[in-house]
């Protein structure tokens, strides 16, 4: 072991943590493990152990770092504010720095594939993504994944918004969510219209903002894409991201990147539900039968926005609510690749609590972050984005 083989969170922080354990109950690990070393409590320990004592920076810490999901339902619990989301990150990047020469060698190789080659090059995720329509058709891809049906009319088609100078609003499009479902966005921008706003859309560059990034400890090159998105989306006007886990990173931006401009930058940010319910109410009809609100981890405790949500989608539809409390669905950016089966589980606990508060029938299930949306789909689910939902309910 190097002596370099180190933790080097922030001191203050790592010893905020009191060790009560009020936030056991909102850990979707813990809930299906009941391990301690699975636990918000457990995990800080380990860090603690690393960083403060003389336990190594081995595969076990490793392995406890990575089963986290980083939903943060612990931090929103936590009565003495241990900011576990910025903890996690910086234990991510250390192993990061320090464990990546260890990993397998294919998952290294997915890693450059999916981090250095084709999130930061939108166009070639494009022409990807026409592969994987193809091989779709051709039924070479488990349903299991959850992909949505990827579209040939979608996909040709570029997105379009009123011709004029500067916008009202912008839409931040990203990367995987304008690729497969790139629908999504036409129905962000046919609601935002409805309100009287002119939508506008990024220039070139923001191709991806970056959060895939930060949750696997790739800080620099969060921050080269995080440079990016703010020079594609210059002047003063909102960013409307309808993208829970985008929208979370990107109101990051200032800590990220530690300047005035990013600072600024991410005040602009805002979630669709967040800005629609700030807008003058489009017209729809309020018929709309019944909905069960899931709500994405980065919408509800980093951005607290969980309340626009059920403003807006509550004017044209019944909103029906599950009983877990708000916990995580597993999905976890790209946790339910790196974990299958803790996801599997953490996703069954989910699926009933949704199934409780649909009472009879499917139930339709509105998620605002595309990464829940696909695996409770891959679940046998019909969910949509409530941008969706509002698009089909305008008058
Ligand atoms: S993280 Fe907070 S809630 Fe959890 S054990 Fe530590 S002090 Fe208690
Ligand atoms: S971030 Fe989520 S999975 Fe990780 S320790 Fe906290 S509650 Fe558990």
């Amino acid at each position: 072991m190097s002596l370099l083989s180190v933790l080097t969170l922030d001191e203050n922080e790592l010893v905020a943590c009191v060790a009560c354990g009020l936030c056991l109950p909102h850990c979707p690990t813990y809930r299906v493990t009941g391990l301690e070393a699975a636990s918000p409590r457990g995990r800080i320990a380990a860090m603690q152990a690393v960083q403060f004592g003389d336990a190594p920076l081995d595969a076990t810490f490793e392995r406890y770092m990575e089963e986290c999901v980083q939903c943060r339902g612990c931090e929103a619990a936590c009565p003495s504010s241990v900011p576990f989301g910025h903890l996690m990150e910086g234990a991510r990047g250390v192993l990061h720095e320090q464990r990546r020469s260890e990993r397998r060698w294919r998952r290294r190789l997915a890693e450059w594939l999916g981090y250095r080659l084709v999130l930061p090059r939108h166009r070639l995720l494009l022409a990807l993504t026409w592969l994987l329509l193809v091989a779709q058709r051709l039924h070479l891809v488990p349903r299991r994944l959850g992909l949505p049906r990827l579209s040939v009319r979608s996909l040709a088609r570029r997105l379009r918004v009123p011709a004029g100078d500067a916008p009202d609003a912008y839409l931040f499009t990203g990367c995987v969510m304008d690729a497969w479902q790139r629908d999504t966005h036409r129905a962000a921008i046919r609601v935002m219209a409805a309100t009287g706003a002119r939508p506008g859309l990024p220039r070139g560059g923001a191709d991806c903002c970056g959060a895939l990034h930060v949750h696997a400890g790739r800080e620099e090159e969060a921050r080269r894409l995080a440079r990016r998105v703010i020079a594609a989306l210059p002047g003063t006007a909102p960013v409307v991201v309808d993208s829970a886990g985008c929208a979370a990173a990107m109101k990051d931006y200032g800590r990220l990147l530690d300047t005035d401009e990013a600072r600024t930058f991410a005040t602009r940010v805002r979630d669709f539900s967040e800005w629609l319910a700030r807008q003058p109410p489009p017209a729809v009809r309020a018929d709309g039968g019944r909905v069960v609100v899931q709500d994405p981890c980065h919408l509800r405790h980093v951005q607290h926005a969980d309340g626009a949500v059920r403003e807006v989608l509550g004017r044209a539809y019944e909103l029906a609510e599950t009983d877990d409390d708000g916990l995580c669905c597993g999905a976890g950016g790209a946790y339910n690749a790196l974990q299958p089966a803790l996801a599997t589980q953490i996703r069954d606990r989910k699926v009933e609590a949704i199934r409780r508060a649909a009472g009879d029938g499917r139930p339709r299930v509105a998620s605002a972050n595309p990464g829940c949306a696909m695996h409770l789909a891959a679940a046998g689910l019909d969910v949509r984005h409530p941008a969706d939902l509002l698009a089909e309910a305008l008058e």
